[in-house]
Formats: C-alpha cells, structure tokens, sequence
C-alpha cells in the first residue's frame, strides 16, 4: 500500500493536521509539532495530544503515515557547545513530543560544520547527538534527511548517510528519509526510470533501503548536481513525473509517508491523485 500525502499546516493545534491531510484526499502526512522557527513551545497539553489522536484515528491515519519534521533551528552537528547543547535539548524535546502525540518517527536534517569543523567532526557530534535523543525518549524513531548539501550542510551523500546510522548504538530506532530533490541538487540522476533504478540501487548498497522510513517528493528547480535546494511542482521541474511515477509503482517505498514540500499548496490535491493513478497502473 503506498501512502501519499504533504506537508499540511498545524496552525491552531497539531489536530489540525490530519483535517487538512484529510481534505487533500491524501493518504499521508507530514507536519510540524510546534512553530518551525522558535526554539521553545509551550508543552503540548493532555486535551491537544488526546484531540490529535482522535483526529487521526477518525480520518484514518496510522503511525505509519505520519512524518512529523523538526525545527528548522536545530543544527545537531553545531560546531559550537552552546549551539549544541540548545539543539540537542531542542531535538530531545521534539522527540518527546511526538511520542506524547503517538508517533513513531521524527524526521530531520542531519546538521552543518559551518565551515568552523571538519565535516568528520560534524558527523561524529550529529551521530552522538542522535544516541542522546534515543537514550532520552522511546518508541521514536531519528529519521535522518539527505540534503541538497548548500551551504555547509551536511547529509548529502548516500555515504555520510551510512557514516551516521554506522555509529549510532540503537540501530532499530534509526532510519532515513530520501528528498528527491534534494539527492538530484546533491548529483543523483532521477529523470528516467533507468536513472531512478541505479540511484536507488546504490542507495541500498550504500546505506540498505531497509533504513527508509518515509520519502519527500518534489521536483527540483535547480539542475543536477547544483546543490541549490529550491523544490518546484512535481513535473515542473527539471526532475520531471517519470521518476514519481516509478516511485508510485515500485513496491519497495510501500508503506511509508511519501510526502509533497511542493510550493504549490493548490496543487497538492492534483498531485496526490496523479501519484495515486500511477500507483493503480
Ligand atoms: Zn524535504
Ligand atoms: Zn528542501
């Protein structure tokens, strides 16, 4: 069974979700457990856990569609011991939310040296920073993103994917997360079905597909390789709908949240049942 849905708006309570998933006709969704750009959140309180739960149960919606992402502030491979210890706390309180909310998975960007370590260093504190969070909390799963690698950030190799998850203790509570566009930005071809076949392939090899705990679908507004993270409408950019299609159709990303960071929020539900067509081919 393929899951497909978006990044839908938690604006007014993380309930709010799977409402707004649910509209989409979407079978899956990504959101937000607290505002993206703040550092601290007021707790999630007993009523909005229990109303989100509901939310999910009546519109149909399992752990295993959800793929909740964290602040865009945390950085837990900061250079820096102030910088680190603010995110790791902040990742160990994302966590415990989404356990609080019934979820199994939190996904993430892995971190950045800021050009002030060696991406080694960067990797061994982002890989200590994930052992922290699964020590702190249960039932969550770290579920790292590759990057599109702009800037200094780190995660754009299928290599330094393996880098992390070889280190980190608890090998069952960590997977990843593959962003289309951001692994065509980093230089892995998607434009054709034979394109889709080898990337993936040395995916597995390189990491295991094992490890996929959920998928981001866009198309990229950047060439190959441009390391520029822009995403674009499916088809409109110049990754192009075969490799969606072939997404759709490959029982190896069955089960798990397949989701759309489009820009297009009006596209969304167009996007969805063109993924869904594909899929019942
Ligand atoms: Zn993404
Ligand atoms: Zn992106």
């Amino acid at each position: 069974m393929k899951y497909f849905g978006a990044h839908v708006s938690a604006a007014g309570g993380t309930q709010h979700a799977p409402v707004n998933a649910h509209a989409l006709a979407a079978t899956a969704f990504a959101l937000f457990t607290k505002n993206q750009r703040q550092w601290v959140a007021k707790p999630l309180a007993q009523a909005e856990t229990e109303a989100f739960r509901a939310a999910c149960r009546e519109n149909g919606y399992t752990p295993a569609q959800i793929l909740p992402h964290d602040s865009y502030l945390i950085n837990l491979g900061h250079p820096e011991e102030e910088g680190l210890r603010k995110s790791r706390e902040a990742f160990i309180e994302e966590m415990r939310r989404c356990e609080q909310l019934g979820l199994d998975r939190l996904n993430f960007h892995p971190g950045s040296h800021l050009k002030q370590i060696s991406e080694e260093e960067s990797l061994d504190r982002i890989a200590a920073s994930i052992d922290l969070a699964l020590e702190a909390t249960s039932g969550v799963t770290a579920v790292i993103e590759n990057t599109a690698g702009q800037g200094s950030n780190l995660g754009f190799r299928f290599e330094q994917l393996a880098y992390l998850i070889e280190r980190v203790s608890d090998k069952s509570r960590v997977g990843i997360c593959i962003d289309t566009c951001h692994a065509f930005a980093a230089g892995y071809d998607l434009r054709t079905a034979a394109a889709c076949e080898e990337t993936f392939a040395e995916l597995d090899r390189i990491v295991g597909l094992q490890y996929l705990r959920g998928m981001h679908l866009n198309d990229a507004m950047k060439p190959l390789g441009s390391r520029v993270d822009r995403h674009a409408p499916l088809g409109d950019g110049e990754i192009g709908w075969e490799c969606f299609r072939y997404i759709a159709r490959d029982s190896r990303f069955d089960g798990i949240p397949l989701i759309l960071e489009t820009p297009d929020e009006s596209r969304w539900a167009a996007e969805i049942a063109a993924l869904k067509a594909f899929a019942e081919e």
